[in-house]
């Protein structure tokens, strides 16, 4: 855990080398000079959120239209000297906010289809707009979806990740269900909040057995928390996590 993250510049960054995505060309659908999110996790790479909105209407002249996203995409797939290994959806919030998302992902895949680059298409999603029908819809067309729960209550829910008004681990849980084939992300931390402790896994483990993912992700800070005061947890205790998952729902969990 070194730095602080910056915001990515740019709609298309990378290819990065992502330790669960080998090489990753990234499409980021958020704004570039500030932080919006639907969740203002005490984690978060990026910092605090300047805006916690779930409804980005009042911000779209500040997102990537359709046809830029196109464009930028082919430019690069056509300017790199090696194929990307996954194009995913991530960046600087939460791609699903886009209210063009599921055009978007209509238009990476007409991208994939003119280059013949072949790149699985993925995203990193914090799971709190699967009540729209659209969204359900355009990740259904993706080869992965990586999806956050990092809470089993809307206490911890709170704690951790703070919430749009509105959203619930009930509305998670239920959006999740929706999905098929999904790779669940959680994180675990420690110190001024935590939701590494018994009660807390206790409670996730009974969401992770109802939204039945194919596989499970277990995994502590990676980079500087917006909570400065935030601490790992130990491997260890991720391991132990991770056999939970294994032996109560009969899940595969790895931990990072
Ligand atoms: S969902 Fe992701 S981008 Fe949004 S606050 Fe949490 S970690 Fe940051």
């Amino acid at each position: 855990m070194t730095r602080r993250l910056t915001l990515q510049k740019g709609v298309i960054y990378g290819p990065v080398d992502s330790r669960r995505l080998g090489r990753s060309l990234g499409i980021n659908l958020s704004p570039v000079s500030y932080k919006i999110c639907s969740f203002n996790c005490v984690y978060c790479h990026y910092g605090w959120n300047k805006y916690l909105k779930s409804d980005l209407s009042d911000y779209v002249k500040d997102l990537p239209p359709v046809a830029r996203v196109e464009e930028e995409l082919e430019n690069v797939i056509k300017a790199m000297p090696e194929p990307p290994e996954y194009i995913t959806f991530s960046g600087n919030g939460e791609p699903t906010l886009h209210p063009d998302f599921e055009q978007v992902v209509d238009a990476v895949i007409d991208v994939k289809k003119r280059t013949g680059v072949d790149a699985r298409l993925a995203i990193l999603s914090n799971s709190t707009a699967l009540d729209d029908e659209s969204v359900v819809r355009a990740l259904g067309k993706l080869d992965v979806r990586i999806m956050k729960l990092d809470a089993g209550t809307d206490e911890v829910l709170k704690r951790i990740n703070g919430p749009a008004a509105g959203i619930t681990v009930d509305g998670i849980v239920k959006g999740l269900k929706r999905l098929d084939e999904i790779t669940l992300q959680s994180v675990f931390v420690d110190g001024e909040v935590s939701n590494a402790g018994d009660e807390d896994v206790e409670a996730w483990l009974g969401r992770v057995e109802e939204v039945k993912p194919t596989y499970a992700q277990v995994y502590s800070l990676e980079n500087v928390p917006a909570m400065s005061t935030l601490v790992g947890v130990p491997m260890g205790r991720l391991n132990e996590i991770a056999r939970r998952v294994k032996q109560r729902i009969g899940v595969e969990a790895r931990t990072y």
